[in-house]
């Protein structure tokens, strides 16, 4: 028997890691490549939302990858790969983040575009194989383009995400996407979870030039819906998980409608990390336009890094 063959997304999954890992899945299997979607976590409230509302199933979470086959969706990083991703043979990477530190014994294939969404890149992918993807998993694929792109007002948000967006629309019969867009949101806003859930939600570790940087995001309707008290209880929780081993812990707190951030930072190097992203220092610093981790925060704190 050959090794099982796992679609794997990455680590504190969002909406669309675990539904690239679905979608994906359906490709290589029409492909004839028999491959499982699989996911490193439970779903978080918006990814919850999503499986329930277009009736998917969420993947089975996998978090050992010895001796098995994978694809990884949504990252290329080591620090978002299972601690055992050595031991796993890699056959393919499609994901929109910066490359990361994953590597390959043998020649992979490798779908990896600037887009706004992995699943932007898994429909140009079923498009170039002339696979047809079925209702459910197309209106999953939507609402990952709608989450990553935040309604396509991310400056990550590409031609190439509108129009799959549109195409995908038309499979899974939705008429009114910003309508389910919103509703979306609006279930990722719940905040009755812990400060530590909270951040851990949507979390990625970074190796910053051996500095272990790790940046939270939140994406809410609106920021007022963030209480005093729990922006503090935040705060004392980001000093714990930078306690953990890490230089830098922060959040990125997002006001969808605002188009805008606060941060939250604590760090062995503030001032380069404040400096880095334009930032003040104060109580609550407001970053306006900035909508995305990984193209807004991630490139100038590696840029500050590195110096
Ligand atoms: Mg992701
Ligand atoms: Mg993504
Ligand atoms: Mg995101």
């Amino acid at each position: 028997m050959s090794a099982e063959t796992l679609v794997l997304g990455h680590k504190n999954p969002d909406t669309d890691s675990i539904i690239s890992a679905i979608s994906y899945a359906h490709v290589l299997n029409a492909r004839g490549i028999k491959a499982k979607a699989a996911a490193q976590g439970n779903p978080a409230p918006e990814t919850k939302f999503v499986l329930e509302h277009f009736k998917l199933q969420a993947p089975e979470v996998v978090t050992s990858v010895e001796g098995k086959e994978i694809y990884l969706v949504d990252y290329s990083d080591l620090a978002q790969a299972p601690e055992d991703f050595s031991k796993a043979k890699l056959l393919g990477i499609v994901d929109h983040h910066k490359l990361g530190d994953c590597t390959s014994d043998a020649p992979i294939e490798a779908w990896i575009q600037p887009f706004g969404c992995v699943n932007t890149i898994v429909k140009m992918v079923a498009d170039y194989y002339n696979v047809s993807i079925p209702a459910d998993i197309a209106g999953g694929m939507l609402c990952a383009i709608l989450s990553d792109t935040v309604l396509f007002k991310s400056p990550t948000c590409t031609e190439f995400d509108k129009k799959a967006a549109a195409d995908l629309a038309k499979i899974a019969g939705v008429t009114d996407i910003n309508a389910l867009g919103m509703e979306m949101f609006k279930a990722k806003s719940d905040l009755s979870a812990s400060p530590r859930d909270l951040i851990f939600r949507d979390f990625k570790d970074f190796d910053m030039n051996g500095k272990k940087v790790g940046i939270g995001a939140l994406e809410l309707i609106s920021l007022d819906m963030v209480s005093a008290d729990l922006k503090k209880a935040l705060k004392d929780e980001l000093a714990v998980i930078k306690s953990e081993g890490r230089n830098t812990a922060m959040l990125v707190l997002t006001d969808i409608m605002k188009e805008g951030s606060e941060i939250y930072v604590v760090s062995d190097d503030e001032d380069t990390v404040l400096k880095a992203l334009g930032a003040t220092k104060s109580d609550t610093m407001w970053l306006p336009g900035v909508m995305s981790r990984k193209k807004q925060v991630v490139p100038p704190l590696q840029g500050a890094f590195k110096n």
